[in-house]
């Protein structure tokens, strides 16, 4: 059985303080067992809550696909390793739109987060336009091949998709269950052409796009998502708590 996952995305929110404020007040009320609770937050804080959370997993948002060097401003895998931190969001489509991300680079971030044992949340999702046009599946088709590309995955614990239409990224526009089903059922057959039906049934995928208290329960009972990427919602201490003990089984 896939093993749920909350990941709360925090974006460019929080200082060090309110980060340990929130951390050491849901801590006693999430759930032991049944789900993986994970806060991805802004690298400067990364430190102070991977040594204070003890039931929180920690993750960064991004990270540089070289190991070293002149790239002003970037935070490289050996740093988020040195941090200890678990995971890393790739390719969040604020990144993909603001930065240039492109999949090829996407394609060198998971290969190196692999190489320094982070666990990669890859995410996923079309723009409205697509999603109008009726090419949701060309592009991810696109997004998951390219992403995946040369890629070898030793344990399929160690990898997290997250399908996030950008459409409904921020929004409060939320897509349907039944439409993020379809999406996330589709991303699992992809990974079944590239790497075998087992590997596949093993990855979790989660959905992200408004995700919020009253609509997890729907979204969770649907059998090809695995758990939330979640921004806005996982800012508040009671939602945050609500979301993981929804997504626990
Ligand atoms: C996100 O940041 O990945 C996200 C899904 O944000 P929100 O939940 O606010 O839509």
């Amino acid at each position: 059985m896939r093993k749920p996952i909350l990941a709360g995305n925090w974006k460019m929110n929080k200082t060090r303080d309110e980060a340990i404020h929130f951390a050491l007040s849901v801590e006693p009320k999430l759930p032991k067992e049944g789900v993986e609770a994970v806060i991805c937050a802004p690298a400067i804080i990364l430190r102070d809550l991977v040594k204070r959370c003890e039931v929180i997993h920690v993750g960064a948002q991004n990270m540089n696909e070289n190991v070293s060097g002149a790239y002003t401003g970037e935070i490289s895998p050996v740093m988020l390793k040195d941090t200890k931190v678990e995971y890393v969001i790739l390719g969040h489509s604020e990144r993909r739109a603001y930065y240039n991300e492109t999949d090829e680079k996407i394609n060198q971030k998971i290969v190196r987060a692999f190489e320094y044992d982070l666990k990669p949340i890859v995410c996923v999702g079309e723009v409205l336009a697509e999603r109008e046009a009726n090419k949701t599946n060309d592009v991810l088709k696109t997004q998951v091949t390219n992403a995946f590309k040369g890629v070898e995955i030793a344990n399929p614990d160690n990898i997290v998709i997250a399908y996030e239409p950008v459409w409904a990224i921020g929004t409060g526009k939320s897509a349907t269950s039944a439409q993020a089903e379809e999406a996330c059922k589709y991303i699992r057959d992809l990974l079944a052409g590239i790497y075998g039906e087992d590997v596949a049934q093993k990855i979790r995928i989660l959905y992200g796009g408004s995700v919020n208290t009253k609509n997890i329960a729907e979204l969770m009972s649907m059998p090809n998502i695995d758990g939330g990427l979640v921004g806005g919602a996982s800012l508040k201490e009671d939602d945050y708590i609500t979301l993981c003990n929804a997504c626990a089984k």
